[in-house]
């Protein structure tokens, strides 16, 4: 039996830790780590650039795990030092390999055909990329682009170097590719989870996010359930699990987040990385007692469920505009083809790398269903393509907002103290009709616009300049952007807080803990009746309230009730 009921609790092993683990240390860090964590499965690196760890000490290794009942991976990091001193004209970043360099593709081989000697398992770490551009590289790619250059090497390499190699040395052998945190470059390094997905055995996702504004890459929180969600729905059933690290973690919250949110999406795997960075350091510290809880929510929570967001593969644009509409509440399911079946569908800037997309668009809105398509997508578009949904244009003029009006809520104005800019869309006055307006002066235009396209609803949201001013618009705005992209009929409204739906009627509400949170009282909207909601373990019970609104030209019945949550804190409620 594992630690948790729902997952399997890994740790990853670096070859440079492995390397200096004496039997006194590894006894003593193993001791820190089931005590504070709990160990199910270690991935054993093999190699990381100029470390190797030799077969004896590798055996240790696995002795030692298998004495203790830990389920055992290999590992390998595709990062070499330079191995001839003509390599030091190859620039290539964290010393990731050229491909087209005999010597280090031999290497490679090498490498992997020792793991698999040793592992019936084993995982690509994520620097399993190309971006290299020395002279070889631009001789080979020639006439192509870098994108497709790149996609079709690192097709060859992970055939002739990776699984060829290792399924000939064991063939029982397993193998798993790790994709990074950054899926909006994927196309751009190699990456390319739509033919890679069919070739190895499983896949791996980075739901590192760190501290989102001071870190290297752009990665806010919700992203460690988005990109979870994002790789199981490119391979149902094969994204083996969630990995993140401790680096770049403040507040201790910060690090935690990562876990919970990866334990939210309902991972196979939740991996550590990395073994030397988690003895004796603090963040870790409280990571066992609080999965604990996340597994008991879990043996009753069903499927994740959310808005679909479409996002091709190898797409780009408006990225991670979905991690801060999750942030304020807007329940999300990413997934890299068209949802054909889904009542609801948001299209964003990268949806529209699709050359389809307007086709598969008007199929959605003539089944009686509702899109809603963001600034940047529309932007995409060609204006006699999109003239056919809707009278909004682009006027190319910033529109600088303080001032909001919801227009069916007679009481709905509300003035801020600072500005957000929106790109202005213009529109034909009673052709569209706009449920939110914002602007400055005796100025405005809208953020929200509805059209009608046969029996189906479309509405173009107007995304913020900068994504992250999302959280900072009234509460009562957006609402109305919650309200048109709810879904399993609810939505909350307040800040700070995402909510993540299950398909048996439990949801979790998580409250960031960042700079400046505070505690959030959270307005549930049920949009269908229920007698109650409690949380899971029975201890609280949320008291509703009945009302009837006038919302998006309909009258409809809400039962309403309020749920205080601090920052850092997770709740689960079940609806009856
Ligand atoms: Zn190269």
């Amino acid at each position: 039996m594992g630690h948790f009921n729902n997952f399997k609790l890994g740790v990853y092993c670096t070859a440079q830790t492995l390397s200096r683990l004496t039997p006194e240390r590894l006894d003593e860090e193993w001791a820190y780590l089931e005590k504070y964590v709990g160990v199910d499965k270690v991935y054993l690196e093999t190699y990381r650039g100029d470390t190797t760890v030799e077969r004896e000490q590798m055996e240790k290794m696995i002795g030692f795990f298998k004495e203790h009942d830990v389920e055992i991976a290999g590992g390998i990091t595709t990062v070499t030092p330079d191995l001839t001193a003509e390599d030091r004209k190859r620039q290539r970043l964290f010393h990731t390999f050229c491909y087209s360099n005999p010597a280090m593709r031999e290497h490679l081989k090498k490498i992997v055909e020792y793991t698999a000697g040793l592992f019936d398992e084993f995982i690509l770490d994520d620097f399993f990329f190309t971006s290299c551009r020395c002279e070889d590289c631009i001789r080979e790619k020639g006439s192509m682009t870098w994108e497709d250059f790149r996609a079709a090497k690192m097709e060859e390499v992970s055939k002739n170097l990776i699984l060829e190699p290792a399924r000939k040395i064991n063939p029982k052998v397993r193998v798993t590719i790790k994709y990074p945190n950054w899926r909006e470059s994927y196309h751009e390094t190699g990456y390319y989870p739509k033919r890679q997905r069919e070739m190895f055995d499983y896949i791996y996702t980075g739901t590192e996010t760190r501290n989102t504004a001071h870190t290297d890459q752009h990665l806010p929180h919700y992203l460690s359930y988005s990109l979870m969600r994002y790789m199981e729905n490119a391979a149902p059933g094969r994204n083996r699990g969630g990995w993140f690290d401790t680096y770049n973690c403040w507040p201790i919250d910060c690090y935690l987040e990562q876990g919970y949110l990866t334990a939210f999406s309902r991972p196979q795997e939740i991996t550590l990385f990395q073994w030397g960075d988690l003895f004796e350091n603090k963040l870790v510290t409280p990571l066992g007692i609080q999965l604990t809880k996340i597994d008991r929510i879990l043996d009753r929570a069903g499927a994740p469920v959310g808005v679909p967001l479409y996002l091709p593969f190898a797409s780009c644009g408006e990225n991670h505009l979905e991690d801060h509409l999750g942030m304020i509440g807007i329940p999300l399911e990413p997934m890299p083809d068209f949802p054909q079946d889904a009542e609801t569908v948001l299209l964003t800037k990268a949806s529209a790398k699709d050359e389809a997309v307007l086709d598969k668009l008007e199929q959605h809105l003539l089944a009686g269903k509702t899109a809603v398509v963001t600034t940047g997508f529309v932007a995409e578009i060609a204006p006699d393509q999109w003239e056919r949904f809707s009278t909004a244009r682009f006027s190319g003029r910033k529109l600088p907002a303080n001032r909001y009006q919801v227009t069916d809520d007679p009481s709905g104005h509300y003035r801020v103290n600072f500005t957000t800019a929106f790109p202005e869309l213009q529109f034909g006055n009673n052709a569209s009709w706009s449920y939110v307006n914002a602007g400055a002066g005796d100025y405005h235009s809208s953020l929200l616009l509805a059209d009608t396209y046969g029996p189906g609803r479309l509405y173009t949201l107007a995304v913020p300049d900068l994504f992250s001013a999302l959280s900072d618009l009234p509460v009562p705005v957006t609402d109305v952007f919650r309200r048109v992209l709810s879904a399993n009929d609810m939505f909350i409204s307040g800040r700070n807080v995402s909510l993540f739906l299950y398909d048996n009627n439990t949801f979790i509400l998580y409250c960031y803990a960042r700079e400046g949170s505070c505690p959030e009282t959270v307005t549930l909207h049920l949009l269908k009746e229920a007698s109650a909601v409690r949380t899971l373990d029975g201890k609280r019970t949320v008291s509703l309230c009945a009302d009837v609104c006038r919302r998006l030209e309909q009258t409809e019945k809400e039962w309403k009730g309020q749920i205080l949550i601090q920052p850092g804190e997770f709740l689960a409620f079940e609806i009856v």
